[in-house]
């Protein structure tokens, strides 16, 4: 939750995206494979980014979520002038193309490795600041890939509406798009003997299973839920549900 607030704090603080999408020439349809958002479109302040990386990193090392080396290698950059700048770049374009089948994750430099959920979290409040701004812009009707058409990131929570619509929440920009129930969005497997559910105890929660990629994803159904569905704080009331999937060994 120290984490939550953090972010809170510093997205209020992010300016407005200088990267308008082109209005005059209609709705924008993304390309599969390839993010809308590109790095330079990012309004980052880097002096905010710095402390945001580092205040990250020491959430992240408390919980056990990031290694002590990797962790004494941040601050060690994050001393030294513009060290940083070039690798949240990099990182940040290695991840943002992708194979639009779906079968092998984008490749990040091996030196990065062990920053990914690092720099994730941490440019997550520019992330959202510019998919809140752009998405209006967007026609995702056709979109069916596995990560999001904005910043490359992979779904967090499938939420179904009360009209039963579903759609699929990045994990770094909040984005939704639609996705087809009964579908694996990761392998798009359409088999339903080879999707396995399992429901909270109230019926609110959601996880399907896929038997062929091995691969989950979790769902927040607000038509048995007295709220809309609120994804920072779903994907944590749902741990239980991943535990007992990646105990079956699956993946989220
Ligand atoms: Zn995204
Ligand atoms: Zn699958």
């Amino acid at each position: 939750m120290a984490l939550l607030d953090l972010q809170r704090r510093v997205e209020a603080r992010v300016p407005l995206p200088a990267c308008a999408l082109n209005v005059d020439r209609g709705p924008v349809v993304p390309q599969p494979g390839r993010a809308l958002l590109r790095f330079e479109d990012l309004p980052i302040e880097w002096s905010d980014a710095r402390y945001l990386l580092r205040a990250t990193a020491d959430l992240l090392v408390r919980a056990q979520a990031l290694e002590d080396d990797d962790h004494r290698r941040l601050l060690a950059l994050s001393r030294e002038g513009h060290r940083l700048e070039p690798l949240v770049e990099q990182w940040y374009n290695a991840t943002t193309t992708w194979d639009p089948q779906g079968f092998t994750p984008p490749r990040i430099p091996p030196e990065l490795e062990g920053f990914d959920q690092l720099f994730a979290v941490a440019l997550r409040p520019y992330l959202f600041r510019c998919a809140h701004a752009l998405a209006p812009q967007l026609d995702l009707s056709g979109w069916r890939d596995s990560r999001c058409p904005m910043c490359g990131g992979e779904p967090e929570l499938a939420v179904i509406a009360m009209s039963g619509e579903r759609a699929l929440v990045c994990s770094r920009c909040g984005l939704r798009w639609p996705t087809l129930e009964d579908v694996c969005p990761f392998c798009r497997n359409d088999d339903r003997s080879q999707i396995k559910s399992f429901a909270s105890p109230d019926g609110r929660y959601r996880l399907d299973a896929c038997d062929v990629c091995r691969r989950y994803v979790k769902a927040y159904d607000e038509r048995s839920a007295p709220r809309p569905a609120m994804p920072a704080v779903d994907t944590i009331a749902t741990l239980p549900l991943d535990a007992s999937a990646m105990q079956r060994g699956y993946r989220g």
